[in-house]
């Protein structure tokens, strides 16, 4: 009754975007609180799909749905490898229930391969180099910062934690010989400065599984870009959403995410590319590898 209860206030909240309270609405994303539980909230996906900072917009039936279910589909297997996630369990076609976090305003980027805003700070680099390491970014989302009195030329610069403080670099901009911007002496996790590398591993041991999962699928996770948050715990989990848009996925050298959209393609094209990886991750899972060990029998050492 309680479960029936819940799904009939999900579908209203579907169906009537006006019925329940948004806690917060993004460009491609809602959420709303949980009636049973204040800690978690009910997160939906929008048919908006959008580029270069909202500049470009359009939407495609289905969008919301395959965006879900990839996020659904990812977060399963993260939880199966241990990753610590404020995803709890999907709800139906374009709800899952999460941890409500206070979310840490870094966009953090992995990256395999030299692509995007990449090789805009580093002309000199050809695209899809390999990086044996993988590189690490920090992006800070300064949407919020407005109002506080902090000048922002360009929204989203690229982040460097030094002992001056926190540098603010322009992110589509050479980086050799480019000085900071700006200087923040005041910045998110100034006070835990150890959390960036805590996050910095997170994000990481995330990409390696993810980047595993789509090598069994014969296609190359070249990058992407996950964000965190800390729970009502105070514990540091991944969460927001993995789907397609926050990733480059290169399969028979073709991107297959939302490069396609951002590169000017068909939206009938992007709506195909975005339900070929719906039903690709839907295969992802963990598998059954086993470690046998044999032991020698002492008299294995007995010269006769
Ligand atoms: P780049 O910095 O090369 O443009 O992007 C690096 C990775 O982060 C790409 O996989 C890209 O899709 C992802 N990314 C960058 N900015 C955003 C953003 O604002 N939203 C989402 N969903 N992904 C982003």
């Amino acid at each position: 009754m309680k479960k029936k209860l819940i799904s009939i206030f999900v579908f209203l909240c579907a169906i009537i975007p006006a019925f329940g309270e948004i806690l917060a609405e993004g460009k491609t994303k809602i959420v709303r609180p949980y009636p049973e539980d204040p800690t978690l909230a009910i997160f939906e996906s929008k048919d908006d799909i959008t580029a270069f900072n909202g500049l470009k917009h359009d939407a495609f039936q289905g969008k919301g749905e395959f965006a879900n279910q990839t996020t659904c589909n990812v977060f399963r297997l993260l939880a199966d490898c241990g990753i610590p996630l404020a995803f709890r369990k999907q709800l139906d076609s374009h709800h899952f229930l999460g941890e409500m976090c206070q979310m840490i305003p870094y966009e953090v980027v992995v990256r395999r391969e030299a692509h995007g805003s990449y090789l805009t700070r580093h002309p000199s680099i050809e695209k899809e180099t390999v990086f044996p390491k993988l590189v690490v970014e920090f992006f800070l989302k300064t949407r919020n910062l407005e109002g506080m009195g902090v000048p922002i030329p360009r929204h989203d610069p690229l982040f460097q934690l030094t002992d001056s403080g926190g540098e603010l670099f322009l992110p589509e901009t050479p980086i050799e010989g480019q000085k900071p911007y700006l200087i923040l002496s005041d910045f998110p996790l100034k006070d835990r400065p150890a959390l960036f590398e805590e996050i910095a591993l997170m994000a990481k041991q995330t990409f390696l599984i993810l980047e595993k999962a789509w090598q069994l699928e014969n296609a190359r996770l070249v990058d992407f870009k996950v964000e965190f948050g800390i729970n009502s715990s105070g514990k540091l989990v991944l969460a927001d959403v993995i789907d397609n848009d926050c990733w480059r996925v290169v399969q028979n050298g073709q991107y297959i995410d939302k490069q396609i959209f951002r590169d000017g393609g068909a939206i009938d094209k992007v709506a195909e590319l975005y339900k070929y990886v719906t039903a690709a991750t839907g295969r992802f899972t963990l598998p059954c590898n086993q470690l046998i060990l044999w032991r020698e029998s002492e008299s294995d050492h007995v010269l006769k």
